[in-house]
């Protein structure tokens, strides 16, 4: 064993009883190279070893559970596709049980022992009344001396190439005790300064890495946990308040430090009424960003409906005071349509050049629009991605907002700041995607969050209600009251890729039958779907957005942005098919005039209790972010929009949709402490600073993050 290495630096095949052959399937099957490796893979659930059950007393479908009994036969049986499996017979004092191996087959075969006691662990199925239990721990009660003294023990992630080479659960235990015993509080770098060890009373990174192994008790295997879901959490965050730092020395942008002509008339004569607090606070804090010489990069998260538009629109004139253009980019041509017919119309009469610019705008229009922005004629130009392409180049872009910025990726971002040469544009995210606070925090770490938490006043709170098949004849009737009254309606129907086919036979047999209850000349209808040309899209939109049309059939293509306030009603078919944030960005489309709005949640008699559960939370609130954490525990961060490429959430132990409370702790002591340190060379951060190079050295692409 080469000494002048720190032991957790130890090659793996170096470890008594692994050697090169098991040290290969270490590096191969799980990625563990050391013994820092081996040591910081934890176990994911404990054998809890003062208790053994009765064959008799097993129920189906319960949790992993200890037995304890004699082996009384095992046999090898040959698979119909020449696979084997192994099937044995385990009796206690209470009854027998079959158990069954698939995996691991020739290892099996050498070391059970027919005629033993064993303690066997795992879950026990039950079928026609026959108890069985497939891929048991198995464990000679004559070997188990390790385990008078433990209470809990650790169970490993596996694979079946590690079972076959017998490094199953138990090995693994054996192996990483004596390593343990081995291990004296030296070699483990304690990452924390002590302030916080003892402030927060966690435990050393010693003993962590002892109790999360091998914890004699509830308490100190709770102890470990949460220490390491600390520092999982902690160190992310500093990283990302490091990135953000860099980056804010990195990236110089233009100060805008006049508020004048624009802003003012616009603020004082142009706006149609008056800002919500929310509105008003959020300008501050971007006037306040973007009067400084680094960039600002801030998100800006508001519900649907909350007025984020005037608030970029104001941003905008700023940034025209200070003699430099902006821009605003949606994802789609609707919705940048849209933005681009309501902001021209706030700025009517103030002598402000503003284009739209998007894959429709060609010949003759286009190229007069991009010389116009290049000799900086217009000061304001909307549109979609059309905007980042090559050749459209600005005078100075100084100000950038991006709408509803899941939408777009990070790389579709980037091209925005490079659209200025010498000095780098603001950057405004928008979202009207809730993404809750503890994802927030990870994910845009590094980016400032701004809230509009607070709808303009005079909202009605729409009504959600949740109807069944049956009461289609209601609910056509009650269509028909609400058309009478001048409203307008969305029916939205889902549509995969998977389904798609079935999906727009569905929409178009719903169109069939609504013509038949809403029939022509009286009344007129829109169908939007997303395998339309986007022209045509545009024209039935339109219909709609002018009245010509009183229903509008859609998928979600609708989703997003669009902005009709005359419509009071959102019928959404087949609602169990939705996931709860888009439910909740349709709901967003009604409830935006002064009317009081609907959200009908149309569904089968079978529905998932998930499923259930979606539905009961859309009628239960209106609150997104609300909505947001619901959604978050039920499909866990990876679905999440955005989420999924970031590679942020990769955290061994912590869960961020339920360990809240570690995570603000986590969050605020790592601001403290960049703020009070930034470049971590105070001696009280030394811990911190080394850990924070090691990770480095690790993830050596973490720059790259956001
Ligand atoms: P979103 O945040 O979803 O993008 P919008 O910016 O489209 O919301 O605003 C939704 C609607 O609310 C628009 O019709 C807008 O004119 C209106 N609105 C925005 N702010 C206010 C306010 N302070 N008072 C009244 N209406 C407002
Ligand atoms: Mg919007």
């Amino acid at each position: 064993m080469p000494n002048h290495l720190n032991i957790l630096d130890t090659p793996i095949e170096y470890v008594k009883g692994i050697g090169p052959s098991r040290g290969e399937t270490f590096r191969k099957e799980l990625n563990i190279h050391t013994v820092r490796n081996l040591l910081y893979t934890f176990p994911f659930r404990y054998i809890d070893r003062t208790k053994f059950h009765l064959i008799k007393d097993v129920k189906a479908e319960g949790d992993n559970i200890q037995l304890k009994g004699t082996l009384v036969s095992v046999e090898k049986i040959k698979g119909k596709t020449n696979r084997s499996r192994i099937t044995g017979t385990f009796k206690d004092s209470s009854g027998f049980l079959e158990l069954v191996w698939f995996q691991g087959v020739t290892w099996l075969e050498k070391s059970l022992k027919e005629g033993e006691e064993y303690i066997i662990y795992g879950k026990v199925n039950v079928f026609n009344g026959n108890k069985s239990m497939v891929h048991p721990e198995m464990e000679l009660v004559s070997e188990s001396a390790i385990h008078l003294t433990s209470t809990f023990d650790p169970v490993y992630p596996s694979t079946e190439k590690m079972d076959a080479k017998g490094l199953d659960s138990k090995t693994r235990r054996k192996i990483i005790n004596s390593l343990l015993i081995t291990i004296e509080e030296k070699d483990v770098s304690e990452t924390l300064p002590p302030y916080i060890l003892e402030k927060l009373k966690i435990s050393s990174a010693y003993n962590t890495l002892k109790w999360i192994h091998f914890p004699s008790n509830e308490r100190e295997k709770e102890l470990a946990v949460n220490r390491i879901k600390f520092e999982e959490f902690f160190f992310v965050q500093v990283r990302l308040l490091l990135s953000k730092i860099y980056r804010k020395y990195k990236y110089r942008s233009a100060p805008f430090a006049t508020i004048g002509h624009y802003f003012n008339t616009f603020y004082n004569h142009k706006l149609p009424y008056e800002l919500t607090n929310a509105q008003k606070k959020v300008i501050k804090e971007i006037r306040a960003d973007m009067g400084k010489p680094v960039q600002m990069n801030r998100l800006l998260q508001g519900d649907v409906g909350s007025g984020k538009t005037i608030v970029a629109l104001l941003s905008m004139l700023i940034a025209l005071d200070n003699g430099f253009q902006s821009c605003l980019m949606a994802p789609t041509e609707i919705l940048a349509q849209q933005h681009f017919e309501s902001i021209s119309g706030l700025l009517q009469g103030m002598e402000i050049g503003i284009a739209f610019l998007s894959g429709s705008v060609k010949g003759k229009k286009r190229a007069t629009i991009l010389e116009e922005l290049k000799e900086g004629r217009v000061n304001i130009i909307i549109g979609t991605h059309a905007l980042i392409e090559e050749h459209v180049v600005f005078k100075n872009l100084g100000f950038a907002v991006v709408d509803e910025q899941h939408r777009f990726g990070v790389a579709q971002r980037a091209r925005l700041w490079k659209k200025n040469d010498a000095l780098a544009p603001h950057i405004l995210v928008m979202t009207a995607t809730p993404i809750p606070r503890t994802l927030a925090m990870t994910l845009y770490g590094d980016l400032d969050v701004s809230v509009i938490d607070e709808l303009p006043p005079g909202r009605k709170e729409i009504k959600t209600i949740h109807k069944y098949e049956t009461a289609r004849p209601q609910l056509i009737q009650f269509l028909h009251s609400e058309i009478a009254k001048g409203r307008q309606i969305y029916i939205v129907y889902p549509l995969i890729e998977e389904s798609e086919k079935l999906d727009l036979q569905n929409l178009n047999d719903g169109y069939e039958r609504l013509l038949q209850y809403f029939p022509p000349p009286d009344f007129q209808i829109s169908v939007v779907h997303g395998r339309m040309k986007s022209a045509d899209k545009d024209w039935e939109m339109q219909r709609f957005i002018n009245r010509t049309t009183q229903i509008m059939v859609a998928t979600t293509v609708i989703e997003v942005g669009v902005n009709v306030p005359n419509a009071s009603v959102m019928v959404i078919e087949n609602t169990e098919r939705f996931g709860l944030s888009q439910l909740h960005q349709l709901r967003g489309r009604v409830g935006r005039g002064a009317d009081q709005s609907y959200c009908i949640l149309m569904t089968d008699y079978k529905i998932s209790k998930e499923g259930k559960e979606r539905i009961n939370t859309m009628v239960r609130t209106n609150n997104g972010f609300e909505i947001a954490e619901v959604d978050l525990k039920l499909r866990g961060p990876g679905d999440i929009q955005g989420t999924q490429q970031s590679g942020l959430l990769d955290f061994k132990l912590l869960n961020i949709g339920t360990d809240r409370a570690i995570m603000d702790t986590a969050r605020n002591f790592a601001l403290h402490i960049i703020e009070d340190d930034p470049k971590l060379e105070k001696p009280i951060h030394e811990n911190i600073r080394k850990e924070v190079t090691r990770l480095k050295h690790q993830y050596k692409d973490w720059a790259r993050i956001s």
